[in-house]
């Protein structure tokens, strides 16, 4: 489809089609709700970017038909370590994770967008691309979006609602007059996928921490490595040279061996912590980094994207086709904002212990590590945290909370034993957040 056969109506108008905006259109297109996804660009973003999916997105990629191409195309990683050169302080295992998906699956963000849009062609959706938003107006019942294609056609669509998945610098925040409050700390992170001549065997995301810096690597497919470092301001896009020199002196004795061939990507990162002030204004929704950006420490950004679109996509449904009254869609907000916010403070601390600078905190730093891998449960409990298995809603949305669970009852008489998320399109495992405290887990 092009810029000029685009629909003049539409259900659900979805502006970008990054992780988010692909992961949305596939489960409207799976609901058989109509939509139309734009994207300024003429192909899927080159770059690697987000390195891994965590099992909770590949519960919800399972459910629209695209985890198993996924895992095919990747690597099971074990889990992350954190070590101090060759000393192993704490490994967080993905082995034994209450999930189907035991395991971090290491793929580069272009192989998953590219599996999510052959996803969307087969379920008879398609990116409109080299188009972008422009404009936004409201028209009763819903908005009069401006789209703009790259000879400067323009075209109006009427959408009932529309979903910014434009990514951090959003236009459709923007024109929703919301604001993106945080802050940028002053952190640069050097980032390169490296060729590297003898793939390693080691599977796990390692955090290393030396005097030199933070380090992390990570295998993916392909016999590539990433490589993340905390680098000094002003630092260019790292070469082979500034590679082979990070992981000398920042990782353990295994990168003496490693020979890096060349980079296929490479690139500097500065993180920014901000979450929009609602994810809903009207009709207009907010999901992925246009509502929320943090550290990528942790590989939780994509994967955030993702899951808030797990979330709307059958409230939309729900909303679209009368099988739940329109305010549904305020959990959106309710339920995903909490786990915005939740996640900039752990990716912060994250980043905090990882780039404690103070050789004496460093030290106390790496005792408290080793101590706290030795305590029962906490590495498990931090595999289910960074697995995100453990979000939930246990806090439904204040007010009709019983009667709303009471409609739950109603409608889903069936499904009430599998009740365990509202992630969940209908089917097994679908629950508004009134029926938190029906929760049992599948
Ligand atoms: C160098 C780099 C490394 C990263 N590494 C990691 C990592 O290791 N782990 C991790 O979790 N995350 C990482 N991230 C972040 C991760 O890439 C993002 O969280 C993810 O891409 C967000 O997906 P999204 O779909 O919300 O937005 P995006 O991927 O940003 O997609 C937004 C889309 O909207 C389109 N768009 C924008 N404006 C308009 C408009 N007006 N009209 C039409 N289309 C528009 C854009 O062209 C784009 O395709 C990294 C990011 C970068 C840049």
């Amino acid at each position: 489809m092009t810029t000029q056969q685009l629909p003049t109506h539409t259900d659900v108008l979805i502006v970008g089609a990054g992780p988010a905006g692909l992961a949305l259109a596939a489960s409207l297109a799976q609901l058989g709700i109509e939509h139309v996804i734009i994207d300024q660009k003429p192909t899927a973003a080159a770059g690697s970017k987000a390195a891994g999916i965590q099992p909770r997105s590949l519960e919800y990629l399972a459910r629209i038909g695209v985890s198993d191409v996924l895992v095919d195309d990747g690597l099971r990683g074990g889990g992350f370590a954190v070590v101090d050169r060759d000393r192993s302080l704490i490994r967080m295992s993905y082995e034994s994770i209450a999930s189907p998906f035991p395991f971090l699956l290491l793929i580069s963000q272009q192989q998953t967008e590219i599996r999510l849009a052959e996803r969307l062609n087969t379920l008879g959706g398609n990116v409109v691309r080299s188009t972008r938003l422009v404009s936004l107006q409201e028209e009763f019942p819903g908005s009069a979006a401006t789209v703009v294609d790259e000879d400067g056609f323009a075209r109006v669509i009427n959408a009932r609602y529309v979903v910014g998945c434009d990514g951090i610098h959003s236009t459709v925040r923007r024109l929703s007059g919301l604001d993106f409050p945080g802050d940028a700390p002053a952190a640069l992170f050097a980032l390169a996928d490296a060729e590297i001549e003898t793939p390693t065997r080691n599977l796990d995301t390692t955090f290393s921490l030396s005097d030199h810096g933070m380090l992390i690597t990570s295998p993916l497919p392909g016999g590539l490595i990433r490589v993340v470092a905390g680098v000094p301001d002003d630092t260019p896009a790292p070469s082979v040279s500034d590679i082979v020199e990070l992981l000398r002196t920042r990782a353990g004795a295994w990168a003496k061996d490693v020979h890096v061939t060349s980079l296929t990507d490479s690139s500097t990162y500065r993180v920014q912590q901000r979450v929009a002030p609602t994810l809903r204004n009207g009709n207009v929704f907010l999901v992925g980094d246009a509502a929320h950006t943090h550290s990528p420490a942790g590989g939780q950004g994509m994967n955030t994207g993702m899951q808030d679109a797990a979330n709307l996509a059958w409230k939309l449904h729900h909303a679209l086709t009368g099988r739940a009254a329109e305010h549904i869609l305020d959990s959106y907000d309710a339920e995903r904002r909490p786990v915005a916010h939740g996640l900039i403070a752990f990716t912060s601390q994250l980043m905090q212990l990882a780039t404690v600078g103070d050789p004496h905190l460093a030290a106390l730093r790496n005792e408290t590590l080793l101590g706290a891998a030795r305590v029962p449960d906490v590495t498990d409990w931090l595999a289910t945290k960074l697995s995100q298995l453990d979000i939930g809603y246990p806090n439904p949305t204040a007010g009709d909370a019983g009667a709303d669970a009471v409609q739950v009852l109603l409608v889903y008489p069936v499904w009430l034993p599998h009740i365990w998320s509202s992630d969940a399109p209908p089917g097994p495992g679908v629950v508004h957040p009134a029926a938190a405290p029906l929760r049992c887990v599948q």
